[in-house]
């Protein structure tokens, strides 16, 4: 009976054991699920801190993007203005002559010829030591290109003449902006780089023989849109030996009797102007005065 009752009273003991290891056991899991929670919790809470930091970096950037689309805007219309009144200012130029306080002479030379008379010319200015402004036809350049290539390798500068000498007065806005820059494309072509020039000069001086006409103002405008200067001269032969036989004796004198400090003279690649060019340059030289591009020309120093 003891037995029987030792045996009943036992097992509670026993079970009260396994309930303690139980019960550790759930305690120990559940210590485990709120650390778990813990954890998860902490994570969340970091992932949102993390996002609410994130979200105000962007909204910084926002706002820096703003200032700068702000500044951007700024500069895009100061840009514009400057480049409106940079047209404007250069439309409203027409050169004939650089600063008179300089000793130098610019030499142009329009037009263009067979690559003959071009390398005697190139030859001339080479053995001189002459840079010279040089306004081709561009319909000269496409087909001379080895010569207009020789010309800038030598430190000549070209100077747009259109591309196929029209008279710019009787034809459309259209028109002249395809003359000047079909006149861009042969150079390019025939150089093999991007070539920039600042000077036009008007074929036959048409359009230009008003100064301040509607015509002019309108060719003007733009030509200074196409970021150029329109460059005419102070001295010429066409007009002023046009009753006279025009010897390279003839044109040398003439030239040397009106050129003066910042004259712009005025050649053509014809034979007698090409052949009175050593004289030319030699007689300017005897005169103080120095033959030059239009660049160095109107980039000179007054006093120099
Ligand atoms: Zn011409």
């Amino acid at each position: 009976m003891s037995d029987q009752y030792y045996g009943r009273t036992k097992p509670p003991r026993k079970k009260s054991g396994a309930r303690i290891v139980l019960f550790l056991f759930l305690f120990l899991g559940l210590v485990a699920l709120g650390f778990f929670s813990f954890t998860q919790y902490m994570a969340i809470i970091s992932l949102q801190n993390n996002l609410e930091s994130l979200e105000d970096k962007l909204w910084q950037v926002e706002q820096e993007n703003k200032d700068l689309q702000y500044k951007f805007d700024e500069i895009y219309e100061e840009n514009e203005k400057l480049r409106e009144e940079n047209t404007m200012l250069r439309s409203s130029v027409v050169i004939n002559n650089g600063n008179r306080k300089t000793n130098k002479v610019a030499i142009t030379i329009d037009d263009g010829a067979g690559s003959d008379l071009m390398h005697r010319t190139l030859d001339y200015l080479k053995a001189h030591n002459v840079r010279a402004t040089l306004f081709p036809i561009g319909y000269w350049v496409e087909r001379e290109p080895e010569v207009w290539q020789r010309a800038v390798a030598e430190g000549h500068e070209l100077g747009n003449h259109t591309q196929n000498h029209t008279f710019l007065s009787s034809v459309s806005d259209e028109r002249v902006r395809s003359e000047l820059s079909e006149w861009q494309e042969s150079v390019n072509e025939a150089l093999g780089f991007e070539y920039h020039t600042y000077f036009f000069r008007p074929p036959g001086m048409d359009g230009f023989t008003s100064p301040g006409s509607t015509q002019a103002k309108r060719l003007q405008e733009i030509v200074a849109d196409k970021g150029m200067f329109t460059i005419l001269w102070d001295v010429e032969l066409v007009y002023a030996l046009r009753n006279e036989v025009a010897t390279p004796e003839r044109i040398t004198r003439h030239v040397l009797d009106n050129a003066r400090g910042g004259s712009i003279v005025l050649l053509h690649f014809t034979p007698n102007d090409i052949a009175a060019l050593p004289d030319i340059i030699n007689g300017l030289r005897a005169r103080g005065l120095e033959p030059c591009s239009l660049r160095e020309l109107l980039l000179a120093d007054p006093e120099a």
